[in-house]
């Protein structure tokens, strides 16, 4: 068995000196546990913050033990009634080739419903981000603009697509023209503005939303925010998913910094997490599935290959290098 351990915290942008691989012995099951092989991985965002070692919403990951984080897998030996040899199924598993864990940490996924790697995007965790944190909090109404950053991202291009199932007009906000060109031709973005080549990024935000901004889905924080949200509309609602910018930086200052457009606009601001809405996920997952299964939703994936690339994988989302969801192959089904 192989395994990724926290090395170190981070000050600032994390390195891969900060992980550590280590082999150790795959455990034997006991009475009620299965041995699960990993065969996707998910990486994301919010591990950042796990590095640290300040408490939030879920507690920082220890140092010199297994990271854990979303992993679909294969049941290669059980010792549990509920699990065959050869069930996928998904948990929050540590970083490892192998997981020996309780039948109770994992559930089985249905392989022919959708392709293992869908429990980790459109059918995992970020989709029911996206869910939750636009119709629950963002309330778009038919017609009116939703602007979403972090918008090719995983759980970007599903705001941005469930906005426009609502009848939004939709305006993305992402790092390069490849990404902006796909999400106006391939998702149907209504505009996508590229915040690393903008001139004037004000300009460009404004020119983009000329009714104003009615939801601001905010993924990144920072100075992005500040832009849109000199765009405000009177009653608009942000839902505050995520604040990327602002993960790997050392100087405090967060924003958002224009709090006179907050007020006079009447805004909502309103920060969420998914665990809240655990007793509602079924709802998400009937939606979405529902979208997915009418070809209404699309979903990206950026899949690297091999565990070994895991904290490169990790690494490459503060780069912006994925479309969609990024994701690490770890072996073959
Ligand atoms: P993404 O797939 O969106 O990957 C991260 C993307 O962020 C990159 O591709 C990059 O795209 C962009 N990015 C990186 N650095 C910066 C920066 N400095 N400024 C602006 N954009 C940047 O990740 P997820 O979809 O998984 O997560 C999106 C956000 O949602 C994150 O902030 C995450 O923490 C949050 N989140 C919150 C949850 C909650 O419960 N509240 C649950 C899940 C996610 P680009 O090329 O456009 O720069």
């Amino acid at each position: 068995n192989k395994q990724i351990l926290l090395r170190s915290r981070p000050e600032g942008m994390p390195t891969v000196d900060h992980f550590e691989f280590r082999e150790v012995p795959v455990s034997d099951p006991a009475e009620g546990q299965v041995v699960v092989r990993s065969l996707y991985l998910s990486v994301d965002p919010y591990m950042r913050g796990r590095m640290n070692e300040s408490k939030s919403y879920v507690p920082p990951y220890k140092l010199d033990e297994p990271i854990s984080g979303g992993i679909v897998g294969e049941v290669v030996s059980s010792r549990s009634e509920q699990f065959e040899t050869g069930d996928k199924v998904l948990g929050m598993l540590g970083w490892q080739l192998y997981n020996t864990v309780d039948a109770s940490a994992v559930r089985k996924v249905d392989e022919d419903l959708a392709p293992l790697s869908a429990y980790l995007s459109v059918l995992g965790l970020t989709g029911m981000t996206a869910y939750f944190g636009l119709l629950d909090i963002g309330k778009p109404q038919e017609g009116e603009t939703v602007v979403v950053s972090g918008a090719a991202g995983a759980v970007g291009m599903m705001v941005g697509q469930i906005a426009k199932l609502k009848g939004a007009r939709v305006v993305g906000i992402a790092g390069s023209d490849e990404k902006t060109a796909y999400l106006e031709k391939e998702l149907g973005f209504d505009a996508a503005v590229n915040y690393k080549t903008a001139d004037n990024l004000d300009e460009a935000i404004a020119k983009a939303c000329p009714d104003g901004v009615d939801v601001y889905y905010d993924n990144v924080g920072g100075r992005i925010s500040d832009t849109v949200m000199k765009q405000l509309n009177d009653h608009a609602r942000i839902p505050l998913c995520g604040a990327i910018s602002s993960y790997n930086s050392t100087d405090g200052d967060l924003g958002p910094r224009i709090q006179p457009q907050l007020i006079k606009t009447r805004s909502l601001i309103q920060g969420f997490v998914l665990s809240d809405y655990a007793s509602r996920f079924h709802e998400a997952g009937a939606d979405l599935g529902k979208w997915l299964s009418e070809g209404k939703l699309k979903y990206e994936e950026t899949i690297v290959e091999g565990f070994d690339n895991v904290p490169k994988a990790f690494l490459e989302l503060f780069k912006g290098t994925n479309l969609g969801k990024m994701l690490v192959k770890v072996s073959e089904a």
